[in-house]
């Protein structure tokens, strides 16, 4: 079951949370406050209630995980959204970080390769009220052509490499923020396209994600 209800109590360990994320170094306060309205309880069983707001990531089943808040907010800040940036997301688990990204006032297509996670965000109907999202089922290596160029692409699973395909849907002066690795832990990187041509790749600290898989899962 998920939970419904935001109660104070969850408002003011969200606020404790957010003071931590200040504390380890995120300066952005847009994501901050984005990541202050945002129940993250919602995005997971209420099995977790309790401690859905400390800083650390959560089975959401499939295998699969929602992000530690800092990851999200790390990630947010990298990738410098404005309001009205067409983002493309890959890897939708939880929908907590598309989420966080709307709330900052992007347009959010986010892609999910397993169907089990893809039906269960569309039997959220919380989410579903909330605007600035639109869902796709499908392999993100692949990413969506058709709704290209994006303003901003975010890859929430570790990918082997920076995944060129995805780099074409990137509008110049666009950029893209991809954990890249194939081992335990991956380097962040952001890969900018310039205006003048080519690409521009930031490395920045290490994190540890679920791999970015190819192909759908329909189970
Ligand atoms: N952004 C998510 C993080 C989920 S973990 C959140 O906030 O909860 C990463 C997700 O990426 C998993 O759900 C996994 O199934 C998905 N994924 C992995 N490879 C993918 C691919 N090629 N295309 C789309 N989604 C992928």
């Amino acid at each position: 079951m998920r939970p419904t209800v935001d109660t104070y109590r969850h408002q003011g360990l969200r606020k404790k949370l957010v003071d931590s994320l200040r504390a380890k170094g995120i300066s952005d306060e847009k994501v901050l406050q984005a990541m202050a309205e945002v129940p993250r309880h919602f995005f997971l069983d209420s099995a977790f209630d309790e401690i859905a707001y400390e800083d650390r990531a959560f089975p959401i089943g499939q295998g699969q995980t929602i992000s530690h808040p800092y990851t999200v907010a790390y990630q947010s800040q990298l990738l410098s959204a404005a309001r009205f940036d067409k983002i493309l997301e890959v890897g939708t688990g939880s929908a907590y970080q598309a989420m966080v990204l709307a709330k900052l006032g992007a347009l959010v297509y986010t892609i999910e390769r397993q169907k089990t996670l893809f039906d269960s965000n569309r039997g959220f109907a919380w989410l579903q009220e909330q605007p600035g999202i639109k869902f796709f089922y499908g392999d993100g290596f692949a990413g969506l052509p058709t709704y290209a160029p994006f303003d901003r692409i975010l890859i929430t699973a570790a990918a082997p490499a920076v995944p060129m395909r995805l780099l074409e849907q990137l509008r110049p002066g666009g950029c893209m923020v991809v954990p890249v690795g194939e081992g335990e832990v991956q380097q962040m990187k952001k890969i900018t396209r310039l205006e003048q041509g080519g690409f521009l790749e930031e490395i920045f600290d290490s994190f540890s994600f679920v791999p970015m898989l190819s192909g759908k899962k329909a189970d």
